[in-house]
């Protein structure tokens, strides 16, 4: 019976107990270089900045219109410093397809409004509209950054990362006192705390050569800004600047196996991605890694995975064979590498057990996402599905099954219904994470190396 019991029964285990010593040590280095990746990528432009230097120092040069290009040749493409593209030519003409994996760089945060600044009560304040599905009371009461560029009159770009330096000031969201909360406790925790009170403080100090005039405090804190940046009221206009939690990357938990930080959604498929690519030779597919923006607000805009700016790029490369595109479109598939909800023993109620992804087992591969039944999902073939867990299996891949939920629960979406759309055979793969879209979130480290370990194999499919 327990030999038919082994035949026939699935059976997951954890990685601990089937990677080998040579991958528990591969596994390790490779996850001090993922905290370092998102402890200085806090924003899609950081990651892409980052994402760059790394793909120059492994020979990845611009891939520019009209350049020829051959097997093992190394190219990368970044849109408008945002979101990132990258490919190395295969041994096969990409005339017969690509093997994609899409992962995103934005995460939730708080982003600042057109005119942020003001002054209440002599405090000076920044007016905010997140940016993702948050939870608003998990942003209240921790330290935040503040980042992103502006753009000045004159065209100058001021680069901006207060906060990061351990000796720079920081900023918070105040919350009510638990003892005046009577009434806001009564709430749910959808209302408790208002998306409008999302106000970081930012100052305190009235400018000391104004004695009666208005808005003193917000006086100094603009006087400051310009005396270091150059900046007026006005160049907010044309910024994009973000709170983000000042929280690194450290290792959680005694035995340091789990790592806490903001922004695993979705850096922590994102690295793994950009590090498999970096580390293949010349494969037989044209391997190609994306870094997409705004999937957090639904893949949109100019930089996100619907954009064209993608299209352009497959356009360039398969003019650069005098190939069809949608010839290779239709023999490429991507793995949309997102991140998924991991079996939280805390909240069992909202997974279904036998369908859920459990920290340590792995990189999660998703045949559907989507709410209720199925809804807005590209829902992944069986064909594709076989081949994907042959790829995984061939190559020793600790991985298993995941869904987002029970079925009625919730649900969410990723890139992968764009590139679905195109096409382009998809399904979802991604790092089971708790606590995601929290400021703070957790994966295990074995899942990191399992996400690079999959990208590789995908990578370098026969
Ligand atoms: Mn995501
Ligand atoms: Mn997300």
């Amino acid at each position: 019976m327990e030999d038919l019991r082994k035949k026939l029964f699935s059976d997951s285990k954890s990685a601990f107990d089937r990677m080998t010593a040579a991958e528990k040590k591969e596994c390790a280095a490779l996850n001090e270089d993922y905290k370092t990746f998102l402890t200085n990528g806090k924003t899609e432009r950081e990651c892409v900045s980052e994402a760059i230097e790394i793909l120059e120092k492994n020979g990845f040069v611009p891939f520019v219109r009209g350049m020829k290009l051959k097997a093992g040749d190394k190219i990368y493409r970044s849109n408008r410093g945002k979101a990132l593209l990258a490919a190395v030519i295969g041994e096969k003409n990409v005339g017969n397809g690509v093997n994609l994996v899409a992962a995103h760089i934005d995460s939730p945060r708080i982003d600042l409004k057109p005119m942020p600044i003001y002054e209440d009560s002599e405090i000076a304040y920044m007016k905010c509209c997140y940016y993702g599905g948050i939870k608003k009371y998990q942003w209240t009461v921790i330290p935040l950054e503040l980042h992103g560029v502006i753009v000045k009159k004159n065209g100058e770009k001021v680069e901006i990362a207060i906060g990061r330096d351990p000796g720079d000031p920081l900023f918070t969201i105040t919350d009510l006192l638990p003892h005046l909360g009577k009434d806001q406790l009564a709430k749910s925790m959808t209302d408790g705390i208002s998306a409008e009170s999302l106000n970081p403080i930012v100052g305190g100090m009235p400018y000391e050569e104004e004695e009666k005039g208005s808005d003193r405090v917000k006086l100094t804190v603009m006087k400051m800004l310009n005396e270091k940046y150059g900046i007026i009221e006005d160049d907010f206009i044309s910024a994009e600047l973000c709170f983000v939690p000042n929280f690194d990357a450290r290792d959680v938990g005694f035995d340091r196996s789990f790592i806490g930080a903001y922004g695993h959604d979705d850096r922590v498929c994102a690295y793994p991605a950009l590090r498999a690519l970096v580390d293949i030779k010349t494969p037989t597919k044209t391997a190609m890694c994306i870094l997409a923006d705004k999937e957090e607000i639904g893949s949109t805009g100019v930089s996100g995975m619907k954009s064209a700016c993608f299209d352009t790029f497959m356009h360039d490369m398969c003019n650069a064979f005098g190939v069809a595109y949608d010839e290779c479109y239709e023999r490429s598939a991507c793995l949309s590498a997102d991140v998924n909800v991991a079996f939280d023993p805390n909240y069992p109620e909202v997974t279904e057990k036998r369908n859920t992804a459990l920290v340590n087992h792995g990189i999660s591969l998703t045949k559907y996402t989507g709410g209720r039944g199925k809804g807005g999902s590209s829902d992944a073939s069986a064909e594709l599905m076989w081949r994907m867990r042959n790829i995984m299996d061939n190559a020793g891949v600790v991985w298993q099954i995941g869904t987002l939920g029970k079925v009625e629960q919730g649900g969410g979406g990723t890139v992968a219904c764009y590139m679905a759309d195109r096409n382009i055979d998809t399904v979802d793969a991604g790092v089971p994470v708790l606590s995601m879209h929290a400021p703070y979130e957790v994966v295990a480290k074995n899942d990191v190396y399992s996400s690079y370990r999959a990208n590789l194999a995908f990578y370098t499919e026969k």
